[in-house]
């Protein structure tokens, strides 16, 4: 049988969910419910059925599944009342604003046994996977360096993502899935975060940041957002022990060089203005293998999958609460490092 959904902020991540369940396997859409009545009549239109208000949603034991899709400052509020009302609930990310409240969150999903996950749907992406495979075979050994940017042109939203109040900036907004991608893939604590934030656009929030991560063994991890990038860099690049990797965009797939052999017997050196060079010349095919890493097979849909069966208790939750409560302590840190000019010490 499939599990009702309600959707609370029919907006336009609101409208994915319902559309999403319109189609899906294994859930149903019951309703939705915004406070704007021009996205209700917009639902009803569809043939939606709307909710009233919030209370009446709560008051309803047919709504066995609540998608929060708000923007970030009402996530808390919204998920506590679902939760001690007794439904599970799937907040859209960044779950919340801060630590201290999401903790509150947790606290009101044990108190209800009801379950409580975030929408870190970036999980399924082609590109994210093709790097983790590639980092978890070990195919280019241990990881030195990998570097997670996404690069766009058109400056931030101009809605409540530009609006601090709101819980607005790129750090909040696609840093968290980055962030997320990152702690899924290299293993072990952080022990130090530094984050610069950009205000090229807006002042009032960050239009993208970089964020360079160092974990407990050395590895580092550079996430960058930007939205003033009209020609943009690599959606990631690896260096490993081993070799590297790199996924130009993330329809492409990625790339893999293996040194198989470190010292090469003949450099053919590169003629530059300047003279030539060795130590930047490119490897032959003696030291170097090249080769695409097979594009992994994935379907977003899973997300909702799973979290069926979690409800069920047939199936671990995929996106743990100590995993969302982990990114937001990261975002917390680099907001701090931003803020201050200087590298945090960590144990995150
Ligand atoms: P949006 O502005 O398009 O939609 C938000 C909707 O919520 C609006 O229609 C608004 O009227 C409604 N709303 C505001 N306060 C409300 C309340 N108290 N009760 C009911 N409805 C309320 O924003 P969006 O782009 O859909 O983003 C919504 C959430 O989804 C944010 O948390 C955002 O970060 C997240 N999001 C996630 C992804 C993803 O890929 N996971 C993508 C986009 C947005």
């Amino acid at each position: 049988m499939k599990k009702n959904v309600v959707v609370i902020g029919y907006g336009g991540q609101g409208a994915w969910h319902a559309d999403h369940a319109l189609k899906s396997d294994v859930v149903a859409l019951l309703g939705v419910y915004d406070i704007r009545e021009e996205r209700n009549r917009l639902a009803r239109s569809r043939g939606i059925r709307v909710y009233s208000s919030l209370d009446e949603i709560c008051a309803d034991p047919a709504a066995e599944i609540c998608v929060v899709a708000t923007p970030n400052d009402v996530h808390e509020e919204i998920v506590v009342k679902l939760l001690e009302t007794g439904h599970n609930v799937v907040c859209e990310k960044p779950v919340a604003l801060s630590v201290a409240s999401f903790d509150r969150m947790a606290a009101a999903a044990r108190k209800s046994g009801k379950l409580f996950t975030v929408h870190q749907n970036r999980r399924w992406d082609v590109d994210f996977l093709a790097i983790k495979e590639i980092v978890k075979s070990g195919k280019i050994g241990e990881t030195i360096n990998l570097e997670s940017r996404i690069h766009g042109s058109r400056g931030i939203p101009s809605d409540w993502r530009c609006k601090k109040q709101y819980g607005g900036g790129m750090i909040l907004d696609w840093g968290v899935h980055l962030i997320d991608q990152i702690l899924q893939i290299i293993p072990g604590k952080i022990e130090k975060i530094y984050c610069e934030t950009t205000h090229i656009t807006t002042d009032e929030v960050d239009d993208g940041f970089k964020l360079l991560l160092t974990f407990e063994g050395g590895a580092r991890a550079l996430v960058e957002v930007g939205t003033y990038n009209f020609l943009a860099l690599p959606r990631f690049y690896l260096q490993a022990k081993k070799g590297s990797a790199l996924i130009t965009d993330w329809r492409q797939n990625a790339r893999v060089a293996y040194c198989k052999a470190w010292n090469e017997a003949d450099v053919l050196p590169v003629q530059t203005a300047a003279g030539i060079t060795k130590t930047m010349a490119p490897r032959d095919e003696i030291t170097l293998d090249e080769y695409d890493w097979t594009r992994p097979v994935s379907d977003v849909h899973d997300f909702y999958r799973n979290l069926v069966l979690a409800i069920d208790g047939k199936a671990e939750q995929i996106v743990t609460l100590p995993e969302a409560r982990r990114v937001l302590r990261v975002m917390e840190e680099a907001f701090n490092s931003a803020a201050s000019g200087t590298a945090i010490a960590v144990s995150v």
